[in-house]
């Protein structure tokens, strides 16, 4: 069913309404933010049950990937912030150079105004509620769109968000294309959109219409490079545990293995033996394992099979929307599955004669999320980290990166701009106000007229 723009109006009333709102000043104050922050953190507490059961719905969660990725995982970052906010809110001291004094250098942090937080589908909880805590520890109204591909976390936010946080300060607004449209027509004051490629485009391109600034949270193809000197058991056990959490469907999920091609057989067997021993002989019926958000991206990823070495896995359920891990050894470099970001359960492996031409494979395709490297070589690791470019980096392990939040989060060139987490969301979230102030008690004559020489003279020494 088609939208009209008259049905649409709700969208413009109720974000002129939060304009107004943050104009009054109410969302300043540390007491306003400290309580809506401690409000968010009940709401997962007393509603966890409730979320589990709409992420299980969604995405056929487990209890256990549900509660660590998405509800402990918010939680963890309300309490950062609260345990941090009077310090993040201070005004940041900077020195002040002899030309200025005597003066007091300073950023005041202070709110944007009125901020769109945009989520995917795949943590439709955690996309959310990440940002809008950082959007709130800065002060902000806020309006939040959750993805319209995982409805039951949506409409589950859209219920709760009224019943515990501050009407007239933040609200949620559902929907798919049309709404999103409309709400891009709107002003606001900085816009985090979390999604793919094509879309951050009509973000970017919308926000522009306003002078808005954006966080762009991208993905695409995540590389992982295992070197042979490794732990081969601790490296394998941990790649499945990054590639196929949620089905496959994580932003910072390795895309794809780089190995030497001598040490392929060896790899491939022992993924074989843990995946076996994580999920059993029959993965389909182990509630353990998700499964893929809609048919539409199961026939995507089925595709993605197509004319490839397929030497683990491969079996799917369409009904189900299930895709068992698969794994594809050395996929043509021009195939869908090596053009395209995977986002789903489906392991490539790309063998290369020396390790070290993993560096030129990666530096020749667009800036990743994340990449991984394990290795016992620190050599090698810090070659890797001096001649690559990624939005973020883990030696050893996967996504564990992510839970720091004193590593601010965010892509580099394809992948996003921008960052949240921890301070970094606070602060993306915060204009960081310059403020100097000058002490009158003395006022030397060297910068008015009459210009001479002399004076030019100290000036130059000063400056
Ligand atoms: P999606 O389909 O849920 O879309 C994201 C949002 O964009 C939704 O809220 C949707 O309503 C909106 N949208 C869709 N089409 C639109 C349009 N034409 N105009 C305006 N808004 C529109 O999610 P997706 O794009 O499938 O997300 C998958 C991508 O997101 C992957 O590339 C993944 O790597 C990336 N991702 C990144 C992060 C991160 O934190 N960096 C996290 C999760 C996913």
């Amino acid at each position: 069913m088609q939208t009209s723009a008259a049905d649409l109006n709700y969208i413009c009333e109720r974000v002129n309404h939060l304009r107004s709102h943050f104009n009054s000043g109410g969302t300043r104050t540390y007491q306003w933010r400290l309580t809506q922050l401690n409000q968010l953190k009940k709401m997962l507490i007393e509603q966890e049950k409730a979320f589990l059961q709409a992420l299980s719905q969604d995405l056929a969660k487990s209890e256990y990937e549900a509660w660590t990725s998405e509800v402990g995982f918010t939680t963890s970052e309300i309490e950062h912030s609260i345990r941090s906010l009077k310090k993040w809110m201070r005004p940041r001291k900077v020195s002040t150079p002899l030309v200025a004094q005597p003066a007091k250098s300073y950023q005041l942090p202070e709110p944007l105004g009125t901020v769109l937080i945009i989520g995917a589908w795949n943590y439709p909880i955690q996309l959310v509620l990440g940002p809008l805590v950082a959007a709130i520890a800065a002060g902000n109204c806020a309006v939040i769109k959750p993805s319209e591909l995982s409805p039951a976390c949506s409409a589950l936010i859209a219920k709760l968000i009224p019943e515990y946080l501050d009407s007239e300060a933040i609200c949620v607004i559902e929907g798919a294309v049309a709404e999103t449209t409309e709400l891009l027509k709107q002003k606001f004051d900085h816009i985090m959109y979390t999604g793919g490629e094509g879309v951050a485009k009509i973000v970017m391109r919308a926000a522009a219409e306003n002078l808005t600034p954006v966080t762009l949270e991208l993905g695409g193809k995540s590389p992982c490079i295992v070197d042979n000197n490794t732990n081969l058991g601790v490296t394998v056990s941990r790649i499945i545990w990054n590639k196929w959490m949620n089905a496959g469907q994580t932003c910072v999920a390795p895309d794809y293995v780089l190995i030497e091609k001598s040490q392929a057989d060896k790899f491939v067997a022992k993924l074989k033996d843990k995946l076996q021993e994580f999920y059993g002989q029959d993965v389909k019926s182990n509630s353990d394992y998700g499964r893929i958000v809609n048919k539409r991206h199961l026939i995507r990823l089925v595709a993605y099979l197509d004319n490839q070495n397929v030497v683990i896995g491969g079996e799917h359920d369409l009904e189900q929307k299930y895709l068992a891990p698969t794994v594809v050894l050395d996929p043509p470099a021009d195939s869908p599955l090596m053009l395209e970001e995977v986002f789903g359960p489906i392991l490539p492996i790309v063998t290369v004669e020396n390790i070290e031409q993993s560096i030129e494979f990666v530096n020749h395709r667009a800036k990743p999320l994340a990449l991984y490297v394990y290795t016992n070589n620190s050599q090698f690791e810090q070659k890797v980290l001096n001649t690559t470019s990624s939005g973020n980096v883990c030696v050893n392990d996967g996504m564990m990166f992510m839970t720091n939040p004193n590593l601010p989060f965010g892509g580099v060139g394809n992948s996003g701009m921008g960052h949240y987490h921890g301070q970094s969301g606070f602060d993306t979230f915060s204009h960081l106000k310059t403020v100097m102030k000058r002490a009158t008690f003395i006022d030397p004559t060297l910068r008015y007229p009459p210009f001479t020489s002399t004076k030019l003279n100290i000036v130059k020494k000063l400056l």
